[in-house]
């Protein structure tokens, strides 16, 4: 049998999840995938329920109902018919090791180094002896533009720098997609071009992203497919230019006519 994930296979895909918060429901029955080298701009409003969605797929909580498949294969802790599953937290953490994530708040660790923050994840969930977990950490820093960096502990960075340095700290561990929640959102105005450049890079060498942004600027230039996420579903997906300049539901509409 060939390792290969056939073409036809998205890489992340989720299909009818939901969750709700006492009561609350915050996903709805969420259809959304990518495919392999695809990166996925999605939009909506506040309270939407994007974040909820990076958070399942992520693994970092478990649906109520629905299914997370990457490549193909069910992972996360509800079953078929949406009962939670009892995998061990180790079986989760084993999955998760596939799916890099970056956060608004980049959350290294203070008493570590650049270079420390990236290498943690190799040494401490992979098992890579410490030279090699620091060789390929300056080598992934490098990428980010962050090599002559890498002594520098997290308060001696501006917010564009750490951010590079939580991106390197997932890319580290090969996952097979990124998603991104809002990731230039708590930085200075002037340093969300370094942060973003480092993404449209990764886009180009054909990296799976899922990236939750409000930066239109972003999903026009690197975006193969753009989505409106409001009130728990999808509401529209298209292409950059035929989202932006023809979208097709009412509530698409509204929302560009307010980030425009
Ligand atoms: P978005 O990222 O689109 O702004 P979120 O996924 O953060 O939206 O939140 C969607 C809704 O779910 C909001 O009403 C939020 O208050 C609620 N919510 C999110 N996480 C929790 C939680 N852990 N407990 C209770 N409510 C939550
Ligand atoms: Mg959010």
């Amino acid at each position: 049998m060939s390792n290969e994930t056939p073409a036809t296979v998205p890489t992340l895909q989720v299909s009818n999840l939901h969750k709700a918060y006492n009561g609350n429901e915050v996903l709805k029955g969420v259809e959304f995938a990518v495919n392999k080298g695809q990166v996925k701009a999605v939009l909506g409003p506040s309270g939407s329920g994007k974040s909820t969605m990076l958070r399942l797929m992520a693994l970092l909580e478990p649906a109520d109902a629905g299914e997370i498949l990457l490549d193909g294969k069910r992972i996360g802790a509800s079953d078929a018919n949406g009962r939670i599953a009892h995998h061990s937290e180790r079986k989760l953490a084993v999955q998760r090791r596939d799916i890099g994530m970056v956060f608004q708040k980049f959350n290294l660790f203070p008493h570590l180094t650049a270079l420390d923050n990236v290498a943690l994840g190799l040494t401490d969930v992979q098992g890579v002896g410490k030279v090699e977990a620091r060789e390929r950490a300056f080598e992934i820093l490098d990428k980010v533009g962050l090599a002559e960096r890498d002594g520098h502990f997290p308060s001696e960075l501006s917010g564009g720098q750490q951010q590079r340095v939580a991106i390197a700290r997932a890319l580290v561990l090969n996952p097979h997609v990124m998603l991104f929640d809002e990731p230039t959102s708590a930085l200075d105005p002037e340093l969300v071009g370094e942060v973003l450049e480092v993404m449209e890079n990764l886009a180009a060498a054909g990296m799976t992203m899922i990236v939750v942004t409000h930066e239109v600027r972003f999903a026009r230039r690197a975006a193969d497919e753009v989505t409106l996420f409001d009130g728990g579903v999808i509401v529209e997906q298209a292409e950059p230019a035929e989202f932006f300049e023809n979208p097709q539901h009412e509530r698409t509409k509204q929302f560009l006519s307010h980030v425009h």
